[in-house]
């Protein structure tokens, strides 16, 4: 009696972890080993908002960063200093230089040669002018001359957040500029990859924010290995969200990022970029 009780429990407990599994699974993209790679990248531009961004893409980077012919590059809009810290681990009017330390700390570990992160204002990039945020980007373009950008993309903001949708607009507006009036011969990155949530589980779980996310991204093309390990690690580096993903999704991080162990992509020439 007692052993088809367990039986039975550990039966749907594997029900359970199959189903949780899928919903972080995609049908649509092809799975690759390598983005940088597939495309023979030498130099890779991340265009993102906040500090722990880079937290989405650490499979892209730590392959990127591990691979002495490409420079990789990470710009961060903001400080996050209208963030939440979880736990709180400063005073509050010091989160912006705190979390801003986390970030360089964490794409260091991530092999990530150089890391930007600028000042404008957490939660405010849509009241900034675009000029202002694509004449940064457009200096590190020219800086770094990337054969590839990853970034958001500009209709969903892989979690409709704002500013994540800026930052894509941002680093478009700055390629489709640069391909039409090219500045020292240099015409701007040949491919641009968005950075996709996984859908199943953003229109199931996520509310109305992630129903919105699956109605206005499109589907992702490649996916590649995740790298939890390095997101778990990420958190760590990340003490002031160390607790973020417990918050958010109501499960441990080790847990989530074991389930959650790939990234999706939607990757396109640049000459492709749809019109806004
Ligand atoms: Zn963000």
């Amino acid at each position: 009696m007692i052993s088809s009780l367990l039986f039975l429990v550990l039966l749907l407990l594997v029900i359970a972890l199959f189903a949780l599994n899928w919903l972080f699974e995609e049908d649509s993209p092809t799975s690759i080993k390598s983005i940088v790679h597939h495309i023979n990248a030498t130099s890779v531009l991340v265009v993102v908002a906040h500090p722990d961004d880079e937290q989405l893409i650490t499979g892209l980077l730590i392959d990127a960063g591990a691979d002495q012919n490409i420079r990789t590059a990470v710009i961060t809009a903001t400080k996050g200093e209208a963030g939440t810290p979880l736990p709180q681990i400063s005073r509050y009017e010091d989160l912006g230089h705190v979390r801003k330390a986390e970030a360089l700390k964490n794409t260091w570990a991530l092999g990530v040669e150089y890391h930007q992160v600028y000042d404008f204002p957490d939660g405010g990039l849509k009241e900034t002018p675009l000029s202002e945020i694509a004449a940064a980007v457009s200096a590190q373009m020219l800086q770094h001359k990337p054969d590839i950008v990853v970034t958001f993309w500009p209709e969903s903001g892989f979690s409709d957040h704002d500013d994540h949708k800026r930052m894509g607009l941002a680093a478009e507006t700055t390629i489709t500029e640069l391909r039409e009036n090219p500045i020292d011969g240099y015409n701007g990155p040949t491919y641009i990859a968005y950075i996709l949530a996984p859908t199943r589980a953003m229109s199931r779980i996520a509310g109305e924010a992630g129903i919105r996310v699956v109605a206005n991204q499109p589907l992702a093309n490649y996916s590649q290995d995740g790298a939890g390990w390095a997101k778990l690690r990420g958190w760590e580096i990340h003490a002031s969200q160390r607790d973020y993903v417990q918050h958010a999704y109501g499960l441990p991080a080790w847990f989530v990022h074991g389930l959650y162990d790939k990234e999706f992509y939607y990757l396109i020439e640049t000459q492709n970029i749809p019109l806004r």
